[in-house]
C-alpha cells in the first residue's frame, strides 16, 4: 500500500514525541513558545477555515484566555511545531472569527491527509478525557497526567493510572467468486449497503470477530481471512480493522438482526450504482473499492 492509498486519519504525521509528555521544562518552554500551535475542540467539532477548508491551528496569543496548562493535551509535533489540544465547552462557539466548527466526519472529506490525522488525534483525546473524569476503580475524580496522555486518579491511596482507550472493530469484505457480500442496518439511508463491521470481544483475535461477525449478522461462513488496512475511527474511539475474506457458504439469514438486509453484488451491480455505497472516507468504501479493482484482472 502507498501513502496515497492511506485511510483517511490514519498515517503518522505527527511525531508523537512521547518522551517529552513528562518533560516538565521542554514542554512549559513550548507553552510560552511562538512556535506552538494549538488544535481547538469545540463540542466534538474542529476549527477550519476556507474552501474547501484546512484546520485552524491558533498560536498562544490566540488562545485568547486565561488557559489551564493541566487542561492542555499534548499531541507531539506537526510541521515542525509543538502541537497541543484543547477542549472548549462553551455555550456558543469560539474563534468564529477565525473559521467554522465542523465535524470530524465532514471534514475527512475535505483537509489534507496530515491536517486529518492531526484533527483526529486531538478530537479522540479530548473525547477520552471527558469521558473519565472518574476513577473506574474507587470513584474518586481523576487528572490528567502525561500532558494529557493519560489521567491519574486524586485519591492517593488508589493513584490508579488510567489510559486512553481504543476500540478495536472488524470489518470486512466477503467475497465468493465474482460477488460480495453486503448488508445494510435499518437506520441508513435508503439504497445504502457496506461491508459487515462489529466490535472484537474479549478472549477473541481478530481473525475469529471476522468470522463470528459474518456469520451472526448473514449466516454465512468464511474461510481465509486477509487483512487489508486499518483506520483510525474516532467517534469516539474505534480502530477498524479492515479484511477481505473468502466465504464457503452463500445461503443468508440475519441471525442476530442487526442487519435488516443483506445481499450477494457483483461488481457490475456495484458499479452501475444499484445500491449507494459506503462514505468515501470509510474504509468500508476502500475495501469495496479493493474488491472491484480486482475484476480488472479476472
Ligand atoms: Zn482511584
Amino acid at each position: 500500500m502507498t501513502d496515497k492509498d492511506q485511510n483517511v486519519f490514519a498515517g503518522a504525521f505527527v511525531d508523537r514525541s512521547g518522551e517529552r509528555r513528562k518533560d516538565a521544562e521542554w514542554l512549559g518552554d513550548a507553552l510560552d513558545s511562538d512556535d506552538t500551535r494549538f488544535v481547538p475542540v469545540w463540542q466534538k467539532q474542529c476549527l477550519v477555515a476556507g474552501e474547501p477548508g484546512s484546520a485552524v491551528l491558533l498560536e498562544r496569543t490566540q488562545l485568547g484566555r486565561d488557559v489551564d496548562e493541566r487542561d492542555l493535551i499534548f499531541l507531539g509535533v506537526f510541521r515542525d511545531h509543538p502541537a497541543f489540544a484543547i477542549a472548549f465547552d462553551d455555550e456558543e462557539a469560539p474563534f468564529t472569527d477565525l473559521g467554522e466548527f465542523r465535524q470530524l466526519r465532514y471534514l475527512g472529506t475535505v483537509l489534507p491527509p496530515d491536517e486529518a490525522n492531526l484533527l483526529a488525534h486531538a478530537h479522540a483525546l479530548v473525547l477520552w478525557h471527558a469521558s473519565q473524569v472518574y476513577c473506574p476503580r474507587c470513584g474518586s475524580g481523576s487528572r490528567p497526567d502525561a500532558a494529557g496522555n493519560s489521567r491519574i486518579c486524586i485519591n492517593e491511596d488508589c493513584g490508579k493510572q488510567i489510559f486512553p482507550r481504543v476500540d478495536p472493530a472488524i470489518i470486512v469484505l466477503v467475497a465468493h467468486g465474482d460477488r460480495c457480500l453486503l448488508g445494510r442496518q435499518p437506520a441508513w439511508p435508503e439504497g445504502r449497503y457496506s461491508t459487515i463491521a462489529g466490535f472484537v470481544e474479549p478472549g477473541e483475535s481478530v481473525e475469529d470477530a471476522v468470522r463470528r461477525e459474518v456469520y451472526e449478522e448473514t449466516n454465512v461462513r468464511v474461510s481465509k481471512v486477509s487483512y487489508h488496512s486499518s483506520q483510525p475511527w474516532p467517534f469516539p474511539s474505534s480502530l477498524m480493522l479492515g479484511f477481505v475474506a473468502e466465504a464457503t457458504t452463500t445461503d443468508i439469514e440475519l441471525n442476530d438482526g442487526e442487519l435488516e438486509d443483506a445481499r450477494w453484488f457483483t461488481r457490475d451491480e456495484l458499479l452501475s450504482g444499484s445500491c449507494k455505497l459506503p462514505f468515501r472516507i470509510s474504509i468500508a468504501r476502500r475495501l469495496v473499492d479493493h474488491w472491484i479493482s480486482l475484476g480488472d484482472n479476472d
